[in-house]
């Protein structure tokens, strides 16, 4: 099967043609969200880049198993194994069970991404259902000589596996640089190599989350649940994995280095990295504190919004660049973007409303090409929807009567629209779909009905007043809150 698909793959630095291993079927690894707090449009990015690649390779004819998991344990603040645990912290912080945390954010990373209409996974695998793989795998690593444990802590001996293996492969850094720009061993550093990393961590006994192992109790390193679970559901070499640009230096690495020491040959045949979402150039991050929650996005409650904007005109905007590229969160490419779609939106809506004639004046099957091309091209997406506006275009032009359009020409451009604005790029109509709506409102109740029970009436009040503002009227009652049209 050759569907003449071109991917950009990290590992080569190149394009090459998509050649999966068991076509028609594709196995897709995503890493997923760190469930300890709300999911930033950053992050949305690249989910929403990733399902894009889904929805493609799915109209393409592949089968594709996407797995993309959930980070609930292991994940400390410090990428070198140092640092608080960051479900521990968060559990303190909000007087709940980790687990607790972890449901919270979870769901919210759901309904989030479900306003952003994007596809489930196939699989959405948590770390903490995998801790027996994680072991298991660890055990084999140490074993094959890649691995050692020092009193209750297990290590990955990077300088062993970097003679046999090329412990840099994704990120073509030099391995001397890296040791000579990597901290010194502390005193109380018990690593035997400044790159060796933790497979497994020991427990303090106020450890929150922690498990049997046969090195004591404890918890698995960040990177050991992503081979672990990629193996077990894709096998040991599958097609494609993915993630953000800002994970290949550490956590793709590392992936890289466990599956390799385990099984003896490369995890993926496709790295794909999505770049990053910033703000004036500064990437978008919980810790930089530049971060936009969906709730400020649609409010434009936030100091760097002058209003808010739709969740399909911030997808448009994020599908109006390409996924390895960089791109930059304004007002102005916003309002751009909201004048874009609402022109494609109303293109949509034209189409049944033309009447098809005798004479043809325009050739679809070659802009389906085009379109095909585009995202044949290393899925991309702003040529495509370049290729839409000239849809657009014939469109409005018929509608006007400027030019003729035969009822086979009329089919396939509804067919085109149809493929490739809603099911690839995965757009949806927002002010004609109540249904929609009543997903957005249902949230922002939640959300609200959580902030008061927090006693955050401030944050209550502005949802409130918010929505009245834009015609939404809230009714609380014993049985729960209410909306209606003003
Ligand atoms: P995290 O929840 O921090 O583990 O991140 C989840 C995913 O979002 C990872 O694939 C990150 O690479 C990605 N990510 C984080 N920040 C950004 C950003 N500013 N732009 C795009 N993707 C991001
Ligand atoms: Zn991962």
């Amino acid at each position: 099967m050759n569907t003449g698909l071109q991917l950009y793959n990290t590992l080569s630095r190149k394009k090459e043609l998509f050649q999966p291993l068991n076509a028609p079927n594709v196995g897709m690894y995503v890493c997923g969200p760190t469930v300890y707090s709300d999911v930033h449009l950053g992050n949305c990015r690249t989910f929403i880049s990733f399902d894009l690649i889904f929805r493609y390779l799915k109209y393409l004819g592949y089968k594709v198993r996407y797995v993309r998991n959930i980070t609930d344990a292991g994940h400390l603040e410090g990428d070198r194994d140092e640092g608080d645990d960051k479900f521990a912290k968060r559990a303190k912080l909000e007087q709940l069970e980790p687990m607790e945390i972890v449901q919270k954010y979870t769901l919210g990373f759901h309904d989030v991404l479900r306003m952003f209409n994007t596809l489930p996974p196939s699989i959405e695998p948590t770390a903490t259902g995998h801790i027996i793989e994680q072991i298991e795998m660890i055990k084999v690593i140490i074993e094959n000589g890649y691995g050692y444990e020092i009193g209750g802590n297990v290590y990955f001996d990077v300088e062993k596996y970097s003679k046999e293996y090329n412990y840099t492969i994704l990120t073509n850094r030099n391995l001397e640089d890296m040791l000579n720009n990597t901290r010194e061993l502390g005193g109380q550093d018990e690593k035997r190599g400044r790159l060796d990393f933790a497979l497994w961590i020991k427990a303090k006994p106020e450890t929150l989350m922690q498990w049997q192992s046969p090195w004591g109790m404890g918890f698995p390193g960040w990177h050991i649940e992503c081979s672990a679970m990629s193996a077990k559901y894709l096998g040991a070499e599958f097609d494609i994995h993915g993630g953000g640009m800002d994970l290949a230096a550490t956590h793709h690495t590392n992936e890289i280095a466990q599956s390799e020491a385990c099984s003896h040959h490369q995890p993926a045949r496709y790295w794909m990295h999505t770049n990053m979402l910033t703000v004036n150039g500064t990437r978008m991050s919980k810790s930089a504190g530049n971060g936009f929650l969906p709730l400020e996005l649609f409010s434009g409650d936030h100091p760097l919004l002058k209003k808010g904007y739709s969740p399909m005109t911030v997808k448009f905007f994020m599908l109006q660049a390409h996924y390895r590229s960089t791109l930059d969160f304004s007002n102005d490419a916003l309002d751009a973007s909201e004048k874009g779609f609402r022109r494609l939106m109303s293109a949509v809506g034209l189409l049944e409303k033309l009447t098809p004639s005798a004479e043809n004046d325009f050739d679809i099957a070659a802009l389906k090409d085009k379109c095909v091309a585009a995202m044949g091209d290393d899925f991309n997406s702003p040529v495509l929807i370049a290729e839409l506006f000239e849809a657009v275009r014939i469109i409005n032009t018929v509608y006007d009567g400027k030019a003729k359009i035969s009822s086979e020409a009329l089919t396939q451009l509804k067919q085109l629209m149809s493929d490739f604005v809603f099911d690839i790029l995965g757009l949806k109509d927002e002010e004609s779909s109540n249904t929609d709506l009543n997903g957005v409102l249902d949230m922002v109740i939640n959300l609200r009905s959580e902030a008061k029970a927090n006693k955050d009436y401030a944050t209550s009040d502005k949802i409130r007043i918010g929505l009245q503002e834009l015609g939404i009227q809230l009714k609380d009652s014993k049985e729960g809150t209410t909306w209606s049209k003003a």
